[in-house]
């Protein structure tokens, strides 16, 4: 009988910046701690903040391509190429999975830096197939939670599904005249921050899918969807009995925080 040990752990990471792919600093060493206490995936499927489409995607291509998507950073972070596999079975396993909207197979995108830029902390040989799903541009909070639940089946089968984005998240409001401050966090920051991690932490999934409504912080924290969303795609996945142990639980240039959570034992 499969009980929970068996099950692959579901990861939550704040990836912030795209410089912590190349940067050796706490974030980075959070990250790869993580892959040294997890057993080693079959496979990667990979929410991530920078890929929304209309309708739900997966990548099917054989070899995805490394996406430099930013701008202004020095050369060598365009350098960087991530040239894991990418799994056309998994991707075929997943549109007949799930039910709650039609997915379709992608043959164009890749492998974001959402995802690059942790999973090559994780998996620097780069030999565990990767899959990326998209965000659906047009699916409610809710909608998105009730498709993430469905991939729980995968969990049993060794696959380790991350959502990788910021549970706080607000680029327009960032700090830079105090970006070398360690753990800068504006008041609004860390209370959304504070409340989110109470909510995961007593499992009150129905507060942070309903995250419009819960008042000015969360207002500044979430001014838009896409970093959130990969959290609420790492909760619907969480079984009774997982535990949740966070981790890079800090806040960074005032409006962002690198919360990262380990759902399940590790
Ligand atoms: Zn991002």
């Amino acid at each position: 009988m499969m009980t929970d040990s068996n099950l692959m752990p579901v990861l939550f990471l704040g990836h912030g910046s795209p410089m912590n792919a190349i940067e050796d600093n706490e974030f980075s060493r959070g990250w790869a701690a993580i892959s040294h206490s997890l057993p080693d995936p079959k496979a990667i499927l990979c929410i991530s903040a920078h890929w929304e489409t209309r309708g739900t995607q997966v990548t099917a291509m054989e070899i995805p391509r490394t996406i430099h998507d930013f701008g202004g950073f020095p050369p060598q972070l365009y350098e960087v190429q991530y040239p894991a596999p990418g799994s056309p079975e998994l991707a075929k396993e997943t549109v007949a999975t799930i039910t709650a909207a039609e997915v379709v197979l992608d043959q164009q995108w890749g492998l974001d830096h959402g995802c690059w830029s942790v999973i090559r902390h994780m998996y620097p040989n780069a030999d565990i197939p990767v899959i990326q799903m998209s965000l659906d541009h047009y699916r409610s909070p809710l909608q998105h939670y009730e498709l993430a639940k469905e991939l729980s089946v995968f969990r049993k089968k060794g696959v380790l599904i991350i959502g990788s984005g910021n549970m706080v998240h607000n680029l327009g409001m960032v700090a830079w005249d105090r970006m070398n401050e360690p753990e800068f966090g504006y008041d609004w920051a860390l209370e959304a921050g504070s409340i989110m991690k109470k909510y995961i932490l007593s499992d009150d999934h129905r507060q942070l899918i309903n995250y419009r409504e819960q008042g000015e912080a969360f207002r500044m924290a979430v001014p838009t969807p896409e970093h959130y969303l990969p959290l609420l795609y790492a909760l619907a996945l969480k079984g009774k009995n997982d535990t949740i142990s966070f981790l890079n639980d800090k806040a960074v240039m005032g409006s962002l925080t690198m919360t990262s959570i380990v759902i399940g034992k590790y």
